[in-house]
């Protein structure tokens, strides 16, 4: 018991809803966030919670799905100004969750429930762009060793307790938690990954009316007060449209028209296979 308890902050910490965190706190720092883990420690510690997540979410069967989710992740990630990971992307078979999250050492996951609100290629890249940009701006290594300390962490990564990883990846996902980044690695979060978006030759836009319609999908739900879980968040998902539709402005408006949406693309791809 007593394990579980020293480890259940780290359940907060290794996982990360795409568009909303609660706020641990503002010591994340906007662009000067201190890493304590190595890029070695973050993905043999990412490894370990992958292979948990695989056995305990059930990844698409489709494999046509998982390559056209791997082509857009790639295409982000060439635009990563992290290139010293090995970007992966999977797509969870759950119609009904609303969720992605990144995992240390740039494993990402998707779920089908998240990708049927998105109506376009450049939206459902909008939020992997998101998730890349945590894996860029090294939060998980901030994060974790905050919140877990570097004994945990190692004891983990060294495979010394086996049932660890294990057992944070399940209270996860049975209590439903979203991580808890600080509210300045939301908004850094999504300032690059709004770069990378753009960067990446999708328009700009699409991050900003994704968020829009998941705002739209939990007030059809009744959600006044975002019962979402992934809403249980600051800033708030209307202040993250706000700080959105000021960060675009830096984009020429003539460039962002030429940039792609792919909403036919996407129909064919990924909507006709996630409903
Ligand atoms: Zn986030």
């Amino acid at each position: 018991m007593k394990l579980k308890i020293l480890l259940r902050p780290a359940l907060l910490a290794v996982m990360v809803c795409c568009v909303g965190c609660a706020t641990l706190g503002e010591s994340g720092g906007f662009l000067t966030n201190i890493n304590l883990l190595s890029t070695s420690e973050e993905v043999q510690l990412g490894q370990r919670f992958a292979v948990e997540v695989e056995k305990q979410e059930p990844v698409h069967p489709d494999a046509e799905l998982q390559a056209y989710v791997r082509e857009i992740g790639a295409r982000l990630a060439g635009v990563s100004p992290r290139q010293d990971v090995a970007h992966t992307f999977t797509v969870i078979d759950a119609p009904d969750t609303v969720n992605a999250f990144a995992l240390p050492g740039g494993y990402t996951y998707y779920y089908t429930g998240l990708m049927k609100i998105c109506e376009s290629e450049a939206e459902l890249a909008a939020v992997m762009a998101h998730e890349l940009a945590h894996v860029a701006a090294r939060h998980h290594g901030e994060m974790i060793t905050r919140q877990m300390g570097m004994e945990a962490i190692s004891s983990i990564i060294l495979g010394e307790n086996p049932g660890a990883a294990a057992g944070i990846v399940s209270q996860l996902f049975s209590s439903g938690v979203a991580a808890r980044f600080s509210r300045m690695q939301e908004r850094e979060a999504d300032q690059l990954g709004m770069d990378i978006l753009y960067r990446a030759g999708y328009q700009p836009e699409a991050m900003i009316t994704f968020m829009q319609k998941l705002l739209e999908y939990d007030r059809q739900r009744g959600g006044g007060q975002h019962s979402l879980p992934i809403f249980a968040t600051h800033p708030s998902p209307e202040e993250r449209v706000q700080l959105l539709q000021t960060i675009i402005q830096r984009y020429p408006v003539e460039m962002r028209r030429q940039r792609q949406i792919g909403a036919e693309r996407y129909q064919a791809q990924a909507l006709a296979k996630v409903q």
